[in-house]
């Protein structure tokens, strides 16, 4: 589609970042255009309102500048997912595997209510491990998951497998 092509037409293939071997997509050329971010908010946030979603969560740190005008557009409350460490205030952690060792990320479980339904918006699914402590994070909140929308995702991955027990019949989404 014309959106799909504006979109892939504004993201940066950066060779050997962030390690030899890995070629990484690089978004801030389409955040740097003011048509193409704002096709991309538009849509993300269509979806949000197709999902139901009543709040919008954004994964550190490219899902905060995704995620925030989403939320914005859509009419709904933003929550961060941050790293570890990074909230002040009371939360709930959770751990996942990486390629090599784990990582942990934390939500402000109070910014949630019970009748929630959370968006998960993020730039890049790629083995989708983030995206699925997320999810995790979300219902130990008490919420529901409305789904996950992601610009991109990387299908030489498996990262939609690997996420799709957590989704439990949620849709994920890739612009
Ligand atoms: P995952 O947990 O799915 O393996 O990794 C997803 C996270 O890593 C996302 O938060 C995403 O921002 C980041 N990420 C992994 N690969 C890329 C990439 O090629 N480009 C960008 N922009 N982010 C990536």
């Amino acid at each position: 589609t014309g959106l799909q092509e504006l979109l892939l037409s504004r993201i940066r293939d950066v060779a050997d970042y962030p390690e030899p071997g890995v070629m990484f997509k690089d978004i801030t050329p389409l955040l740097a255009d003011p048509e193409a971010f704002t096709a991309l908010t538009d849509a993300l946030a269509g979806i949000a309102k197709d999902t139901g979603a009543t709040k919008v969560v954004g994964l550190e740190a490219r899902g905060f500048i995704l995620g925030a005008p989403v939320a914005v557009r859509a009419g709904l409350g933003f929550i961060p997912v941050r790293k570890a460490g990074k909230l002040p205030g009371a939360t709930l952690s959770q751990a996942y595997d990486l390629e090599y060792g784990s990582a942990e990320i934390e939500i402000h479980a109070e910014d949630l209510a019970a009748g929630d339904r959370v968006l998960v918006v993020d730039d890049v699914l790629a083995t989708g491990g983030t995206a699925e402590a997320s999810l995790q994070l979300i219902r130990r909140a008490g919420a529901a998951v409305a789904g996950v929308a992601v610009l991109m995702e990387l299908g030489f991955l498996p990262g939609r497998a690997r996420l799709e027990p957590a989704l439990d019949g949620a849709p994920l989404q890739a612009l």
